[in-house]
Parts: structure tokens; C-alpha cells; sequence
């Protein structure tokens, strides 16, 4: 089997122009433009891209934002000050703090202090517990994204054996929540492995599904899956090439040549899983200004 392709870029642009539509007719019924508010700390060059990518798709869709820079020197209680600021404010439905953070500030805590309303990650404990018992929430953007792609290659979830390499908050663990419980889009039988997980192999070889988001380059190959498994590659890793002017090029967390060679279905890197996380961010960030989900939100 030579695995067909997800095409992240395509399905996004998609979901963007729906965004974009949405946003129109939102504010001809007289309401104010979305906005989202983005606060970077310190200078982290992977930051700086991926604030980059969510100012261009927001300045697409139309919604407003602007991005705070603060240094890394910045303190907790100052840094919490700020958010604070900005969640008492009626101009803005969407707060996002980029990751990571320097180490002298918990991500935990600053997550914690966004109002869980405006948490346009999905990344509050608020908004993981009510995923968690499936009830509305802003789902996590790269797992919100991932099932987008499933819907768009009508991919059957339900009754599956999903296997999620990597147990993150922000990607595998919500992804497993998804998979496993949500009714109208999961009901898979899930298997959730990390670190310390003893023989991968004997998980990822019994997958229908295989959701990669490790962060270690080639980690799955092509005898460790088996034939007609539907990939999906979260990871982004920089490794050296030096055919590149950048010295380097992007690959997943799968060994693309022989995983794709067993595959029915395999999202590529770049252009799978990561345009697909930017969209949802701004799907979410019109959610927070519809206030849809928490309606005791009066803004
Ligand atoms: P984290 O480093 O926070 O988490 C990695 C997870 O993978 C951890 O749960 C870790 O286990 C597990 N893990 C690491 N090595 C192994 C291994 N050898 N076997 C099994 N499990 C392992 O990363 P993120 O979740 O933030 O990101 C994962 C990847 O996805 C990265 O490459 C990142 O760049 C990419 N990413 C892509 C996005 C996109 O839009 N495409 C969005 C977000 C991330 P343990 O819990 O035991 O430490």
C-alpha cells in the first residue's frame, strides 16, 4: 500500500474562508471585530514564527489582534497583572500566552490566570475538564484541528483502535480525551503511550489510527505500524540538511519514506497537522467573541 495524503493546507484555507465569511456577517449584525490578544515573553526565535503564522491568519480572517512583548525578566505577579488586565477588558474575546515560557514562570500558573472564558487554547484546566466530560468547550487547537481532518477525509473514528504516542496537555492527552470520549466525533478505543511506555512497538503495530505528537524525529518506522493505518504526524523537528539554505529542514515524528509505504492515510510535514492548529485558533477566537459556549460571559 502507498499511503494516500491529508492535505492540512488545503482543509485549512477551507475552514479559514468559512471563518472569514463568519466574521463578516457577525459584525454586519453590528457587532464589534473579534480580537485576539497574543503576549509574547522573551525573544524565542520558534515563538516569534509561530505568533508570525497567527497574526497573518488572524490580519486573513479578519479578526483584530496585536501581540504584547514583554522580557523574559518579567515577573509572575507582574506578568499576572497583565493578563488580568486584559481579561477585564470588552475589547478582547481572545487571550493567548505563547509557549514556552522562561523557566522561572509556570505555564500551569499563567494558563490558570487567563479567564478560562477567553482561553482560546483550550489549554485551562476549566476547559480541559469540561472536554474531559464532554461538554462544550474550546477544544484544543491541534486535536480540534486533527478531527477537522478526519471529517474532511470522512476517516471512521468510532469503534477504532486510536494509539496517541506522546501525552502532552496541549496535544496527546487532549487528543486521547477526544478520541476516546466524545460522542458525536470519537468513541475510539484509545491507547495513550509516552516515555516511559515499555515496548512501542507493541501499541503502534495494533493502531487503525496512529497519532504521533512526540517530538522526536523518525520515532515511528515502518515496521512498527501496520498495513492501511491511517497517520497522523503532529511532530515539527528541525534537523540538519545541509542541502537547505536554512541549514536545516522540517520532519515529523514518523520515518515518512517507510511508514507511508504500510499506510492508508499519512499527514505530510509540513502542510498536515500544522496549518490546521492556526485555524483552529481562529475558530475558537470567533467562538469566544459568539460567547456561545459561556453564555454568562455578558460582555
Ligand atoms: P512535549 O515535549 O510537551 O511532549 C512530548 C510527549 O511525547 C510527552 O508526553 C513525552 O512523554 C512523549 N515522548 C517523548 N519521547 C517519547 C518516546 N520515545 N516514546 C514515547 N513517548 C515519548 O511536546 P508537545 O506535545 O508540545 O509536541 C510534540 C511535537 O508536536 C513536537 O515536535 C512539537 O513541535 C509538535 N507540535 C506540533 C503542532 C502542530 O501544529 N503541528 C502543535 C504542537 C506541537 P512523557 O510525558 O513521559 O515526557
Amino acid at each position: 500500500m502507498s499511503a494516500k495524503l491529508i492535505d492540512g493546507k488545503k482543509v485549512a484555507e477551507s475552514i479559514r474562508n468559512q471563518v472569514r465569511e463568519d466574521v463578516i456577517q457577525w459584525m454586519d449584525y453590528g457587532n464589534r471585530r473579534p480580537y485576539l490578544q497574543v503576549i509574547q515573553i522573551g525573544t524565542d526565535p520558534g515563538s516569534t514564527t509561530y505568533i508570525g503564522a497567527k497574526t497573518k491568519a488572524c490580519q486573513d480572517v479578519g479578526i483584530g489582534t496585536g501581540t504584547d512583548r514583554l522580557p523574559d525578566t518579567i515577573s509572575a505577579k507582574e506578568l499576572k497583572q497583565i493578563v488580568k488586565k486584559y481579561n477585564e477588558s470588552n475589547q478582547i474575546d481572545g487571550i493567548l500566552v505563547q509557549l514556552p515560557l522562561p523557566n522561572h514562570l509556570s505555564a500551569h500558573d499563567v494558563i490558570e490566570s487567563i479567564d478560562y472564558r477567553k482561553d482560546v487554547d483550550g489549554f485551562h484546566p476549566m476547559n480541559v475538564g469540561r472536554l474531559a466530560v464532554d461538554q462544550p468547550t474550546f477544544r484544543s487547537c491541534t486535536p480540534a484541528g486533527i478531527f477537522e481532518l478526519f471529517k474532511y477525509y470522512s476517516i471512521q473514528v468510532k469503534s477504532k483502535h486510536a494509539v496517541v504516542v506522546g501525552a502532552s496537555n496541549i496535544v496527546g492527552s487532549p487528543m486521547a480525551i477526544m478520541l476516546s470520549r466524545e460522542n458525536s466525533t470519537g468513541k475510539a478505543t484509545t491507547t495513550i503511550c509516552h516515555k516511559f511506555t515499555k515496548d512501542l512497538t507493541q501499541h503502534t503495530i495494533s493502531a487503525d489510527i496512529l497519532v504521533v505528537a512526540a517530538g522526536q524525529p523518525n520515532l515511528i518506522k515502518g515496521e512498527m505500524v501496520k498495513e492501511g493505518v491511517v497517520v497522523i504526524d503532529v511532530g515539527i523537528n528541525r534537523v540538519a540538511d545541509e542541502n537547505s539554505d536554512k541549514g536545516y529542514k522540517l520532519v515529523g515524528d514518523c520515518d515518512f519514506e517507510s511508514v507511508s509505504k504500510k499506510a492508508s492515510w499519512i499527514t505530510p510535514v509540513p502542510g498536515g497537522v500544522g496549518p490546521m492548529t492556526v485555524a483552529m485558533l481562529m475558530k475558537n477566537t470567533l467562538l469566544a467573541a459568539k460567547n456561545s459556549i459561556y453564555p454568562e460571559n455578558n460582555k
